[in-house]
């Protein structure tokens, strides 16, 4: 079985970037810049916010976090967001997710300059990314499908089973494969008979938040099966697969943690990247 390392491939992806980064510098006398926005206390997301401002940093990009009271008023957010989108300083805005109950998280994501969201979560990216145009693509999905491509160059014909339809992971999963040529099958909570659906995939993409979900005898055996899941338990962060039973079946699999959540952060950077290159090449 392959162990597939997210951590040591998230690294050069990092390593790749920090070189592009200084070409860009050389190139056009600026870098890239990435604008986190923080509204609120919440640990988990204080934890994300500075991991991103920090490997941000680390591959020679500006980065800031701006970091926000829980009562901020939704107005002063969004005017914020106008004034970053017309900064040409800033390549890139994010704004951590989950936001305070009186924001509208929608209003928000559709105020971010769609050319500066490198969550790829406007509208107009999200819509581009079904049409297979090119657009900014959801970070966790896009890291995914660069360890999926690393086991498997070519994924044409596989039939993959996508766990959860979330805006989030399972929904841009789903049209990363089809762009691949996979065959999908969307599951979710109300899927009848989500063992039988496992079984018949050569991959599995779980993104669900049921820790130890997929079991041993789901998967069929030399599958390729990434784990999305992050779960508090007492035993220490879980995936949504049952790592030591799949292990033992599947042909590769993300450990957790060391998976998929490092890709994620790598790759907010490739497409802060990305989100520049096309500012500078207008
Ligand atoms: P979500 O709650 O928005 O969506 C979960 C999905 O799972 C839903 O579509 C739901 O229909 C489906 N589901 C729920 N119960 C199910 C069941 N019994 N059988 C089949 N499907 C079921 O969650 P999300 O935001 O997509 O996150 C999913 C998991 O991924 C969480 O554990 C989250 O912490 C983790 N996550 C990890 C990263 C990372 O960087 N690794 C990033 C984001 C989220």
């Amino acid at each position: 079985m392959i162990l597939i390392d997210g951590k040591k491939i998230a690294a050069e992806l990092r390593e790749e970037l920090k070189k592009e980064v200084s070409e860009l510098k050389t190139k056009h006398n600026t870098v890239p810049g990435l604008t986190v926005i923080l509204v609120g206390e919440d640990p988990a997301s204080k934890i994300y916010v500075k991991n991103k401002e920090k490997f941000a940093k680390e591959v020679g990009m500006n980065s800031e976090a701006l970091r926000y009271p829980a009562d901020l008023e939704e107005k002063t957010l969004l005017n914020k967001i106008e004034e970053l989108n017309k900064d040409n300083n800033v390549s890139g805005i994010l704004v951590q997710l989950p936001l305070p109950k009186h924001i509208d998280k929608r209003k928000v994501i559709e105020t971010i300059d769609h050319r500066k969201d490198v969550d790829g979560f406007h509208p107009m990216n999200v819509g581009n990314l079904s049409s297979g145009y090119d657009s900014s693509i959801p970070c966790t999905p896009l890291g995914c499908s660069l360890l999926l491509k690393k086991v498997e160059k070519n994924l044409s014909g596989k039939h993959a089973v996508v766990i959860g339809r979330s805006n989030l992971n399972g929904k841009p999963m789903t049209q990363l494969l089809l762009k691949e040529n996979c065959t999908v099958t969307i599951t979710h909570s109300k899927t009848k008979d989500l063992k039988a659906e496992c079984l018949r995939a050569d991959i599995i993409i779980a993104a669900v938040g049921i820790p130890e979900l997929v079991k041993g005898d789901w998967v069929k055996k030399g599958a390729i099966v990434i784990d999305v899941g992050i779960n508090k338990t007492e035993k220490g962060i879980v995936g949504d697969v049952a790592f030591d039973e799949v292990s033992k079946v599947a042909g590769a699999l993300t450990p957790v943690p060391g998976g998929v959540g490092p890709m994620t952060i790598a790759c907010l950077l490739s497409n802060t990247v990305e989100c520049f290159k096309k500012t500078q090449s207008k």
